[in-house]
């Protein structure tokens, strides 16, 4: 079989890594073609939240590659006719430890342009907050939250009609040896080639995949339905389980106190991995998750007491009588205990980029332009010599 072709840069992997790279490959005006084996988008990029989160990520790189994506998402969604659901982020806490923990928050370099709410503001601004026990809230500006299963596809489209990218759907990648890249339809040829293979750490370059000793991590997520119609949320919402969990936070002094505090009275929550996140869609209904359950191979079962743990955290912080669960999936994503992401540069003309956490959709595009610049200055430099 034959493609259009030859490209500069082929992309493996159709997730947001990858159109983050066939974007930022593209803006260079680079030929780019990206390959994917699943006919339609079906990985953690349209499984997650759509949370583009800049507060709460780990101080330093990954905190400014969040701000730079975010205004990234911020310019490319009304182009490409993808919906911003609602803006910003409220942490609304119960304890005292917690609230201590937002102050300290709010006080470093990334607090700018963030604001701690007493109870009566955070609930003018988000209605469906139970008001007791409320001891504050962190009101933050920054993020954005996009409908993932709509936007990824919508963002591919995009990139095939503005840019000219090519797909290959249905499309399994079996070798990387730039210029040819060997493929269950037949060779395709790139001078430059990036896999983002999300967590498929066996297909391409197992052995130094395995270097970086990475895990899978299962997630539990539901979608659920007010039963009367409540009050938009109007922004995504966290309570204090996830100031243990997002590094911005837990990373400070004042996260042991309250750590402590979780365990005593939040032992179960803790031992699953559960945080809470809430994020609403146009049609109403709500978003929520999730849980972390770490393993090479991950079971794919759900069991209910996983997802009864994030109700109840759901419930203690969202006033939402008798509602719903209207749908429940798991999602999985790569994960490693001593970095966020990993660059691999097994040659100067191929790069393999995995996000090893949490964070892909509020990153990637970041990352995307950081790893193309490298990219093609170190493969024109390779060429010269
Ligand atoms: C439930 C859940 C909630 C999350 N919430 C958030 C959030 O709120 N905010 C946030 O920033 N991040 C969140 N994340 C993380 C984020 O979704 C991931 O970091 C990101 O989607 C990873 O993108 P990816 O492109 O690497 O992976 P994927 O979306 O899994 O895409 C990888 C693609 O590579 C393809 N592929 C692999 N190998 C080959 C091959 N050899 N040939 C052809 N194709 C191949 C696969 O078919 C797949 O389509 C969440 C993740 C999950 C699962």
């Amino acid at each position: 079989m034959s493609f259009a072709g030859p490209f500069d840069l082929a992309v493996v992997g159709a997730g947001i890594v990858g159109l983050a790279h066939a974007l930022a490959a593209g803006r260079r005006g680079k030929r780019v073609v990206v390959i994917d084996r699943d006919a339609t988008a079906n990985g953690a990029s349209i499984r997650n939240f759509g949370f583009v989160t800049v507060t709460g990520q780990q101080a330093g790189p990954c905190w400014q590659r969040a701000m730079r994506s975010r205004d990234i998402w911020a310019d490319i969604a009304p182009k490409a006719g993808i919906r911003i659901e609602h803006t910003g982020l409220c942490v609304a806490v119960r304890r005292p430890a917690a609230r201590r923990v937002l102050e300290a928050f709010a006080a470093t370099e990334m607090g700018q342009g963030c604001r701690i709410l007493e109870s009566g503001a955070a609930v003018a601004k988000i209605p469906s907050l139970r008001s007791d026990p409320l001891a504050g809230a962190l009101w933050s500006p920054h993020e954005l939250r996009v409908e993932s299963r709509d936007a990824i596809p919508r963002l591919a489209a995009w990139l095939e009609e503005t840019l000219g990218v090519t797909f290959l759907r249905s499309t399994l990648v079996k070798d990387v040896r730039p210029p040819m890249i060997e493929t269950t339809r037949g060779t395709v040829h790139a001078d430059c080639v990036v896999v983002c293979p999300g967590h498929d750490f066996l297909t391409l370059y197992p052995e130094r995949i395995a270097a970086f000793g990475l895990t899978t991590c299962k997630l539990h997520m539901m979608r659920v339905r007010p039963a009367v119609p409540a009050p938009a949320l109007g922004a995504a919402v966290m309570s204090d389980l996830g100031l243990v969990r997002y590094l911005g936070y837990a990373e400070l002094p004042e996260a042991a106190v309250l750590k402590q505090q979780l365990l005593a009275e939040q032992g179960q929550h803790l031992a699953h991995g559960i945080h809470l996140i809430a994020v609403q869609s146009a049609d109403g209904s709500l978003v929520v998750g999730d849980s972390h359950h770490y393993g090479e191979t991950v079971d794919p079962f759900a069991p209910s007491v996983v997802d009864d743990l994030i109700l109840d955290e759901f419930d203690a912080v969202l006033d939402m009588p008798d509602r719903v669960v209207s749908e429940r999936w798991t999602g999985t994503y790569a994960s490693a205990s001593d970095r966020l992401m990993l660059v691999d540069r097994p040659s100067d003309s191929v790069r393999v980029v995995i996000i090893t956490s949490g964070t892909g959709a509020s990153t990637s595009f970041a990352i995307g332009e950081e790893v193309i610049a490298d990219l093609f200055s170190s493969a024109s430099q390779g060429a010269k010599t």
